[in-house]
């Protein structure tokens, strides 16, 4: 039956595995290192889980794409410089589009971005500002078209932990990345406090209804089974404004003034929650798409 709840590794698909001595409900994969429960959920009940949750967004609360578009200014400068080529004017993918503001900002760095999305209520409120949001999955035949053609940058913010299966999630990555192109992630990581802080929803966001978390070596090492080289690694930059707590999407001069001069401090914060990376076709793959 497909709910039953599944005991395997969402990447290398081995069954045994090493208790967390801070919770004997997640056990790591001796193999690749990926963080799990125990027993993750099948594809099917986190699709149901997923909906219910899309199914209880408020979208009068969600700002437009746009309002965010600032806070993107530094994590579009990060991809300018470990990108070339890409801005302006690359095919861009943004999976898991959510609200979309990374597409508004990737559209507002010259970018031609295109999400995919399973939220439907999503998409439709993206649509209606004006950017291309398509409702689907990451998976062939099921991205409204998207599919069908070739990206010079995949990113993947804060989602790769949702996917059941890690290996067709890269399958369908080869497949529509050029081999030029580039895949963008960031991701929380199994030491954040969002992770394993039961008020913060471990059990929820970021627990039971993803199917695991990678550290950054784990990433590494599976970008690199698949043919992969990571190019570039990092905390994310910080605003400090952002990083207490203060919704402010206009950037001020002290906030600018404050990342850079806590910035050692702030990114071994950040370091504690997130890490991003970017990746390209290792050269002298073949893994390339065939057309
Ligand atoms: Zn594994």
């Amino acid at each position: 039956m497909t709910d039953a709840l599944l005991r395997d590794c969402p990447y290398c698909r081995r069954v045994d595995a090493v208790a967390d001595p801070r919770d004997p409900e997640i056990v790591v994969c001796p193999d690749c290192g990926f963080y799990r429960l125990r027993e993750r959920l099948a594809p099917a009940a986190q699709r149901r889980f997923l909906q219910d949750y899309n199914d209880g967004i408020k979208l009068e609360e969600i700002p437009s794409p746009s309002t965010w578009t600032a806070r993107c200014r530094g994590e579009i400068a990060q991809l300018r410089r470990s990108c070339p080529g890409v801005f302006p004017g690359g095919r861009v993918l943004d999976v898991g589009s959510g609200t979309g503001y990374f597409l508004s900002a990737l559209r507002e760095a010259g970018a031609r971005p295109s999400g995919i999305e399973p939220a439907a209520r999503l998409v439709g409120m993206v649509r209606a500002a004006g950017l291309d949001a398509r409702q689907g999955f990451f998976e062939p035949g099921n991205m409204g078209g998207l599919d069908q053609e070739r990206f010079d940058l995949v990113a993947a913010r804060e989602c790769v932990y949702y996917f059941a299966d890690l290996k067709a999630f890269f399958a369908t990555l080869r497949g529509i990345l050029r081999p030029t192109g580039y895949f963008y992630l960031r991701s929380h990581q199994p030491k954040s406090c969002f992770y394993w802080g039961r008020p913060r929803g471990r059990l929820e966001r970021y627990g039971r209804y993803v199917q695991g978390m990678a550290t950054p070596a784990a990433m590494k090492g599976m970008l690199e089974r698949e043919g992969f080289e990571v190019v570039a690694f990092d905390y994310f930059p910080h605003r400090v404004l952002y990083f207490c707590g203060v919704d402010s999407p206009v950037v001020k001069p002290v906030d600018v003034v404050l990342s850079w001069a806590l910035r050692p401090i702030l990114k071994r914060l950040a370091a504690l929650n997130w890490f991003w990376m970017v990746a390209r076709p290792a050269p002298g793959e073949k893994r390339g798409p065939a057309a």
